[in-house]
């Protein structure tokens, strides 16, 4: 037998038990008569003595074999420790050992096994085995299984059944860029691999299957921006004989299901905000709501005076900073100007003003304005003595969009995102469509089988160009602490109407027959109205843990490159195997 405990289940009840434990060697210190070592497993650290019928030649001798991460089997008796660690679920107790056996040995790992660890990203992937033997990725991957058995638990209750969808499937060219793999039977052709089962859930609502559900596999072959993984996991939904308010409901039901079940949080109700009124108030369509600081307009008190910069600007919009007057030198106001300045954000200046105790004002446009306009801007911003108000101006969308950036940044800096506060919120009434200038056509905002609203049907049917840019859909996006963790919409299920978005889309009448002909097919055998969403469960796992990075609760993630650092991957395959998927273009191998 290799183990009668596990390494974080014995307690002071057990003193003068014999027992037997097999883990890894955490850590061994040798106090010369005697030596401490750590032992490790899933479960936690039991202390191992070694001092028994030991000569201290025997003893020296343990300790310089028993290296870190050696794995071991012990028996001996459970003692009460004589110095306590508190920190330790089996402090109180040690084991005075009396049978060693080394199951293997371990060469020095390349990085530190506990919680802080000296390992650089790319070496924690290479050796992921050693990386997830340390307690915080341990921990982040037993949530997720966590999460995981919940969501099934809940979804179950309500009736949805879990169907498996294909991961060989076709090659569509709407949305991300698809993964491909050569069909070796079907000379030339390629299988893609899904970048969500869309279509498939909705060809099960058509089937009957009326409640389907699926944790499941995405693929999108993109560049890889920060905390993006080629693959990565959805919670994937679809229910028949539902308006949109059913399903944010039923979802606001999961998520909160969730949150009680692994991390004991009551969630209130989700406030709703349209997609306008996010982009009005915060710049943003996944509004980050743990603070305020929304958006103030000053296009009738900011414009029309000396200001040449504001009054060409189509709109001036600005944020207040309580209390920030003082801590912010000139030298910090040009430096936080220099960081809006940045492509990323690109904004073309930083106008402050900062409220004096007197009733004054100190402002980089103080020659245009005078302390009674500047008051007027405080009034609409609520700003009182020590705040500190920060404009922009420019075209509306991209304003809102640096205005967005600031915020966000002034909510780090003053530290008003919390990591345990957790503010959920749907966003609601996406556009339908979206013009593309630099394409020329519109595109999906959602996807290209989103419904718009049913008063908007007939406008999309026979509108004219510019009326397109006017539908709404119900299509929503559940926002919690500025993530989008899952997003949905009432699927269009009339041929007619799809065909329509389709040519909206640019689509020819042939490349919609042949890219989704068997989807509009079934639209004309019965298709039931239907709707539904998708999670991102790395996201999920991420926002609830209050982490920022994904990768940790994944267990083989890739790296920027889109490289599997341990198994080395992708990789060449050799002539063979090429000649025979009848890929007989020869790329000339590069550096990996
Ligand atoms: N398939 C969509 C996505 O992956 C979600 C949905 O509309 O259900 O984002």
């Amino acid at each position: 037998m290799y183990r009668t405990h596990n390494c974080g289940e014995l307690r002071i009840e057990n003193i003068g038990e014999t027992v037997t434990l097999s883990g890894w060697v955490q850590k061994s210190r040798n106090k010369g008569f005697m030596v401490f070592t750590d032992l490790r497993d899933r479960y936690g650290v039991t202390q191992l003595l070694f001092t028994e019928e030991k000569t201290e030649e025997e003893l020296l001798k343990l300790a310089g074999t028993l290296g870190r991460e050696y794995v071991i089997k012990v028996t001996g008796t459970v003692t009460e420790r004589s110095a306590k660690n508190s920190k330790m679920s089996t402090g109180d107790i040690e084991i005075e050992v009396t049978e060693l056996v080394v199951l293997n040995e371990s060469k020095t790992p390349p990085f530190k096994i506990e919680d802080e660890t000296d390992g650089g990203d790319e070496l924690r992937m290479k050796y992921r085995y050693l990386d997830i033997r340390r307690n915080p990725v341990q921990q982040n991957l037993i949530f997720r299984s966590n999460l995981a058995i919940e969501t099934r638990k809940y979804l179950a209750n309500q009736n949805f059944i879990e169907v498996e969808t294909p991961v060989l499937i076709k090659s569509t060219p709407e949305g991300a860029r698809d993964f491909v793999v050569p069909s070796r039977m079907n000379p030339g052709q390629f299988y893609a691999l899904p970048q969500s089962p869309q279509t498939f859930k909705q060809i099960l609502m058509v089937a009957g299957m009326d409640r389907y559900f699926q944790i499941v596999k995405c693929f999108r072959d993109e560049d890889l921006r920060a905390d993006r993984q080629p693959e990565f996991t959805q919670i994937d939904c679809e229910m028949a004989f539902v308006t949109q308010e059913e399903i944010l409901n039923t979802f606001e039901g999961l998520t909160k299901h969730l949150f009680k079940q692994t991390l004991g949080v009551e969630l209130p109700d989700f406030p709703r905000m349209s997609y306008d009124e996010a982009m009005r108030r915060y710049g943003s369509d996944k509004p980050d709501v743990r603070f305020g600081m929304e958006f103030v307009e000053l296009n009738d008190v900011a414009k029309g005076g000396d200001f040449p910069v504001f009054n060409s600007a189509e709109l001036v919009v600005g944020i207040n900073a309580e209390g920030q007057a003082d801590a912010f030198s000139n030298k910090d106001i040009k430096k936080l100007t220099e960081w809006l300045q940045r492509p990323q954000v690109g904004a073309k200046g930083l106008v402050y003003v900062k409220c004096n105790a007197d009733g004054t004002f100190k402002s980089s446009v103080g020659k245009f304005y005078d302390d009674a306009t500047l008051q007027t801007w405080a009034d609409k911003f609520g700003a009182k003595a020590g705040d500190m108000m920060l404009v922009l101006s420019g075209e509306t969308d991209k304003v809102r969009k640096q205005l967005n950036e600031l915020r966000l940044e002034m909510g780090r800096r003053m530290d008003l995102m919390k990591p345990d506060d957790f503010k959920p919120l749907w966003v609601v009434d996406f556009p339908l469509l979206e013009w593309d200038e630099d394409s020329n056509r519109f595109h999906a905002m959602h996807h290209p089988f989103t419904a718009p609203k049913k008063e908007d049907e007939e406008k999309m049917l026979n509108g004219d160009h510019e009326t397109m840019k006017s539908l709404r859909a119900d299509a929503y996006d559940m926002v919690i602490n500025g993530s989008e963790i899952g997003g949905g919409s009432i699927r269009i299920h009339d041929r007619a109407l799809q065909a329509r978005n389709f040519k909206l889309l640019g689509f020819t009448d042939e490349e919609a027959e042949d890219q989704f002909g068997f989807l509009m097919g079934a639209f004309e055998y019965g298709a039931p109205p239907h709707g539904g969403l998708a999670f991102g469960f790395d996201r999920l796992c991420a926002v609830l843990k209050g982490q920022t990075s994904i990768r940790d609760f994944i267990a083989f993630p890739k790296n920027n490159q889109g490289r599997d650092m341990m198994i080395d991957a992708p990789s060449h395959i050799d002539d063979t195997q090429l000649k025979e998927l009848n890929l007989d273009v020869t790329v000339e191998p590069t550096e990996s």
